[in-house]
């Protein structure tokens, strides 16, 4: 797995090489933000490790110059600070997730392993997971012969979800993806919807099922009794 790790404070940059590769990853290392992207730019990365502050080019406007172009590498946004504001910002732009400094080794090598088990649509926008398939296009969930079309929110859940399988998503990170904003008004809303994206799963007679992890949050399932 080779990852491209994006950051200008040296210390922080050579304990972050240090510690990936000795989880061997292969890793290069970029100070620069515009050296960053255009590294990025070539696909040959596994999964991109990305600073917000920046010499050249700032983290956000590298992830969304990236989406644009159509690029769907995994990225891991590192924020300076705890605020709402730069999670929300980082995946508004196209960010997967968000690690808050300063964090723990162990923190950073769980997401770095989460972001690369990441599932990434068929060029012709497929999303896949278990028995059913999510067509990025036309918002419709597919199981078989059975389709839907979903509503926004629905649709954003599911596609949450399923290009994190195998994951459990708090509530936290739920209410941040799709509201852009975490409180209990929010956590309320993401349950809300989680009823109807299981209606919907029930409509095309689904195996697959979005199953609340007491206490933790939510993860698809396939296959269990
Ligand atoms: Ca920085």
């Amino acid at each position: 797995m080779r990852l491209l790790l994006v950051e200008d404070e040296e210390r922080m940059a050579q304990a972050l090489c240090e510690i990936l590769r000795q989880e061997s990853y292969e890793v290069d290392h970029c100070a620069d933000g515009l050296e960053g992207l255009y590294a990025a730019e070539t696909g040959l990365y596994d999964g991109i490790v990305l600073d917000v502050m920046l010499p050249g080019k700032d983290g956000f406007s590298i992830a969304s110059e990236l989406r644009s172009q159509g690029v769907r590498t995994p990225i891991l946004m590192l924020t300076a600070k705890s605020e709402l504001d730069d999670k929300v910002t980082g995946l508004d732009c196209g960010a997967d997730d968000y690690l808050t400094k300063p964090f723990m080794t162990r923190e950073l090598l769980a997401r770095v392993r989460a972001l690369l088990r990441r599932n990434i649509p068929t060029a012709d926008g497929r999303l896949a997971f278990g028995d059913i398939a999510l067509n990025t296009r036309t918002s419709e969930l597919i199981c078989g012969e059975n389709r839907v079309r979903l509503s926004e929110k629905e649709f954003r859940i599911l596609e949450y979800l399923m290009s994190n399988q195998g994951q459990i998503l708090t509530r936290e990170q739920l209410a941040v993806k799709i509201w852009g904003y975490e409180s209990e008004a929010e956590y309320n809303n993401v349950e809300v919807y989680m009823s109807f994206t299981r209606r919907k799963l029930h409509f095309v007679k689904a195996k697959t099922e979005s199953k609340a992890v007491r206490g933790i949050g939510y993860e698809l399932r396939y296959g269990y009794v």
